[in-house]
C-alpha cells in the first residue's frame, strides 16, 4: 500500500535525530518547522568528490581531492588566531595546508604526524611549493567518495551539518511514499519523464549519479508541484470574485487632491488612473494589478483611488507586507489628505489596545474612512462600515488568498494590487490570471539615473574615499550584506556595522534587519530618515519601498549572489530627489567573465523589465539551484523571474484537478484560510 508524503513532510523537525529543542527553536525561528520546510533547503552547489589526484597531478586554481601522510605540524601566532601548518606528501609531492585562527587543530589528536588525511581545496603555487588554504578535511579512512550537494549554513549550523541533517531527514521518507499530484504529472506529456516527489527529495539531496541533469528535473518538479497547487488556489480564487460591485464615480475628492500634488501626473500615472477610473465606475468589481518600477510613483495612484472611495462617503484599505512600509505610506497619505480635510487611519500589530479600540471604533461607525496597515488589518476585529476598495501594497508578498482577504470584509469591495517585480507582460497573465494589469513604465521626471559601478572587493580603499566625500556632503549611506549572520562566505550585519563604525566615527552606523523587532526596525529607519545616523547597514529587507530620499549611495556587498531584478530594486532605494545617486557593486574576487558581463548590465540599464528579461536569458538554465531574484514570499520555490516560462506552461495546461488541504498547507502555509 502506498501512502501520501505530505502527513510526514508535515511533521516536526524533533522527529530528524540530532535535532533537539535548542536547535529546534533556532530552526522555527528561520520558519523551518516541519521536515518538508528542511527537504526545501535546497544545496547552495554540488562537489564531484569520486577521484582523488596524485599530487603532481594538481592543477592550481582547480579545486580538488588529493591525500597524503601528515609529515609535519607547526603553528605561528598567538592565542586563537594561531596560524596552523600541516604538510602532507604522498609518492609523487607533497603539499602545505595553511589554517587561519585554528589554535584548536594544534590539539586535535587526530592530526598527527604519520597519520593519512584526506584534503579537498583550490591548489595553489607558492613559492614554488603547492598550498592550500583552508581546505576540507577528513581522515583518510573516514572518506567516501561520491557526487554530493554542498549547503549553505542554516540556523547557525555549518553547511556540513546541514548535510548530515539531511541525510537523517532522507532516512525518515520511505520509498514507497507518495504526492497526490504524482499522477497528474505523469498524465501530462511534457512531465512525464519527471519523477515523482519522493524520489524527487532523493535525487536532489542524495544524488545518485554525478550528474546535474537529473538534480535539475527533480527541481523543476518541486516547482512543478508548487505551480500546481498555487493555479489551482488561484482559479477557485477568481471563480468566486466576479460580481457586481459599488460604482465609485464621484470627481471632487479626487479633483482636489490632484490640484493639491506638487507636480503634475506623468503620463503613465494617468494611463494608469484612466485604467482604474473606469473600473472603478464600471459596476463590476475591480481586481486590477498597478506594476511600476520602483519610484515609479505608485502611491499617487493609490491615493487617488482612495479619494475616489472617500468622496462618495465609501471606505477605502491599504495592506502593507512590513511595518515600516504601512507607517510610511500613513505619514505619506495623511500629508496628502489632511489638507482635504480627511483623516488617515494606521493599524499595525505595535497599535496598543486602547488605540486599536478606539481606532475600530471610528472605522465600524464609518467615522474614518481611510485606514493604512499590515497584516492587523486582517484581524477579525478590525470591521468596516462601509468597505468599498481594497490596495495591497507589494502584493507579490501576498498569497492568493491573503491578497482577497481585505475585500471579503465589505461587499462588492474593489481590488488594486501593486506590485514594482517586474514580470513580463505574458507572464503576468499566468501569475495574476485573476487580474488585469496596469504597467507604469518610466519614472517622474527629474529623476537622473542612479549611476553604477561594479567595483572589486580588494579595492575597498577607493569606495571608502568616494563613501567619505558623500558623508562630507551631508549624503547617507545603505550597505547591504547578503545575510544577517556570519558563515563561510561573509561576514554579518553587525559585523559590517562595527567595520565600517570604525572607518567612519562620526556617521552613527547603525543595523536592520529582518529578525530585529518591529519596533527596533522602525528606531534604526527613522534615525537613518532625520540624519542622526548616516550608513545604514542591512539585508534586503530595505528592498521593500522604503523612502529616504536623502540616501545617496547604495553599496551592495557580494552583488554576485543576487539577482539582476532584485539589484534595481535595491538600487532604488537612492537616487530619489534631484541629487545623483549612486550605487557600487561590489564583487568577488576571481569572478568569471560571464558572471561580470551579467553585472555589467546594471552599469548601462535602468530598467528593470529589461534587466530582468536580460539575466533570464545570461543565466539561462545551467544554474543548478539559481538566485531568487523577486524575494517571493507567498512561494516557497519559485521565483517569478526565472522561472517564468514553467508557470506559463503549466498555466496554459492546467489540468482540472483538486489539491487537498495537506498539500495546500505544505505548499502555502502562510495563505491564511479565508473560504
Ligand atoms: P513607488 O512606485 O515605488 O511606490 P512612490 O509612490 O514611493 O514610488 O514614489 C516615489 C517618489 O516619486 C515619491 O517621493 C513621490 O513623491 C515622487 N513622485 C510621484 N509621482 C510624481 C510625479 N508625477 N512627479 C514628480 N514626483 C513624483
Ligand atoms: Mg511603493
Amino acid at each position: 500500500m502506498k501512502t501520501s508524503i505530505y502527513p510526514l513532510l508535515l511533521q516536526p523537525v524533533s522527529h530528524v535525530t540530532g535535532i533537539g529543542p535548542a536547535l529546534e527553536k533556532k530552526l522555527q525561528a528561520r520558519g523551518i518547522v516541519c521536515i518538508g520546510d528542511l527537504l526545501l533547503q535546497l544545496p547552495k552547489t554540488y562537489i564531484d568528490d569520486r577521484y582523488i589526484s596524485d599530487m603532481d597531478a594538481l592543477q592550481e586554481g582547480v579545486e580538488a581531492r588529493t591525500r597524503g601522510v601528515i609529515v609535519s605540524k607547526s603553528a605561528r601566532g598567538y592565542g586563537r588566531r594561531k596560524q596552523v601548518s600541516i604538510t602532507l606528501a604522498d609518492r609523487n609531492g607533497s603539499i602545505t595546508l595553511q589554517f587561519f585562527h585554528s589554535a584548536y587543530m594544534m590539539n586535535d589528536a587526530r592530526l598527527t604526524e604519520g597519520r593519512a588525511i584526506t584534503v579537498r581545496g583550490v591548489p595553489e603555487r607558492w613559492k614554488g611549493r603547492w598550498q592550500m588554504l583552508h581546505p576540507d578535511w577528513q581522515l583518510a579512512e573516514q572518506f567516501c567518495p561520491g557526487f554530493r550537494p554542498k549547503y549553505g549554513s542554516l540556523a547557525g549550523l555549518s553547511g556540513k551539518r546541514v548535510a548530515t541533517i539531511m541525510a537523517h531527514v532522507l532516512k525518515l521518507l520511505p520509498v514507497q511514499a507518495e504526492s497526490p499530484l504524482d499522477a497528474v504529472m505523469a498524465a501530462q506529456k511534457m512531465f512525464a519523464e519527471f519523477p515523482v516527489l519522493a524520489r524527487s527529495f532523493r535525487q536532489i539531496h542524495a544524488p545518485e549519479v554525478a550528474d546535474l541533469a537529473p538534480v535539475q528535473q527533480a527541481i523543476a518538479r518541486l516547482k512543478s508541484e508548487e505551480v500546481l497547487v498555487y493555479l489551482y488556489l488561484m482559479r477557485q480564487k477568481r471563480m468566486r470574485a466576479d460580481c457586481a460591485a459599488v460604482v465609485l464615480d464621484s470627481r471632487d475628492l479626487p479633483d482636489r487632491l490632484l490640484e493639491s500634488l506638487p507636480f503634475p501626473l506623468t503620463e503613465a500615472q494617468q494611463g494608469a488612473w484612466q485604467d482604474i477610473s473606469a473600473d472603478l465606475a464600471s459596476g463590476h468589481r475591480m481586481h486590477r494589478l498597478l506594476q511600476g518600477d520602483v519610484g515609479a510613483g505608485k502611491t499617487w495612484v493609490a491615493a487617488l483611488c482612495m479619494a475616489r472611495a472617500a468622496g462618495q462617503g465609501m471606505q477605502a484599505a491599504m495592506l502593507a507586507p512590513t511595518e515600516v512600509l504601512a507607517n510610511q505610506h500613513a505619514a505619506t497619505l495623511s500629508e496628502l489628505f489632511e489638507p482635504l480635510g480627511m483623516e488617515v487611519g494606521l493599524l499595525t500589530g505595535s497599535c496598543k489596545a486602547a488605540a486599536r479600540r478606539k481606532l475600530t471604533a471610528k472605522l465600524g461607525c464609518g467615522e474614518l474612512q481611510l485606514l493604512v496597515g499590515t497584516h492587523a488589518l486582517l484581524s477579525d476585529d478590525v470591521v468596516f462600515d462601509r468597505l468599498a476598495l481594497a490596495l495591497v501594497d507589494e502584493q507579490h508578498r501576498f498569497g492568493v488568498k491573503q491578497r482577497w482577504v481585505l475585500t471579503e470584509k465589505g461587499e462588492g469591495v474593489h481590488l488594486l494590487g501593486m506590485t514594482a517585480t517586474p514580470i513580463p507582460r505574458s507572464m503576468a497573465m499566468a501569475l495574476y490570471g485573476d487580474m488585469d494589469l496596469s504597467l507604469m513604465r518610466g519614472m517622474p521626471p527629474g529623476r537622473k539615473p542612479v549611476e553604477t559601478k561594479l567595483l572589486a572587493a580588494s579595492r575597498m580603499k577607493v569606495l571608502a574615499e568616494g563613501m567619505q566625500r558623500i558623508l562630507d556632503q551631508g549624503g547617507r549611506i545603505y550597505w547591504i550584506v547578503p545575510r544577517i549572520d556570519e558563515d563561510e562566505d561573509g561576514i554579518s550585519v553587525d559585523q559590517r556595522a562595527e567595520l565600517l563604525q570604525g572607518y567612519f566615527p562620526a556617521a552613527d552606523v547603525r543595523g536592520l534587519h529582518g529578525r530585529m523587532k518591529a519596533g527596533e526596525k522602525q528606531k534604526a529607519l527613522d534615525a537613518f530618515s532625520d540624519g542622526s545616523c548616516r550608513i545604514l547597514v542591512s539585508t534586503t529587507v530595505v528592498e521593500v519601498g522604503v523612502n529616504v530620499t536623502s540616501a545617496r549611495l547604495i553599496v551592495i556587498e557580494q552583488a554576485e549572489q543576487y539577482g539582476l531584478a532584485q539589484l534595481h530594486q535595491l538600487r532604488g532605494r537612492v537616487g530619489r530627489s534631484e541629487e545623483q545617486g549612486y550605487c557600487i557593486l561590489v564583487t568577488g574576487d576571481g569572478l568569471s567573465e560571464t558572471a561580470m558581463q551579467r553585472l555589467r548590465l546594471m552599469e548601462h540599464s535602468h530598467d528593470g523589465l529589461e534587466l530582468a528579461e536580460a539575466d533570464l536569458k545570461l543565466r539561462g538554465a545551467g544554474d543548478a539551484v539559481g538566485t531568487r531574484q523577486s524575494g517571493e514570499a507567498g512561494f516557497r520555490l519559485l521565483d517569478l523571474v526565472s522561472d517564468a516560462a514553467m508557470i506559463r506552461q503549466w498555466y496554459e495546461h492546467l489540468p482540472a484537478i483538486s489539491v487537498d488541504d495537506m498539500v495546500q498547507r505544505f505548499w502555502r502555509p502562510h495563505a491564511e484560510s479565508v473560504d
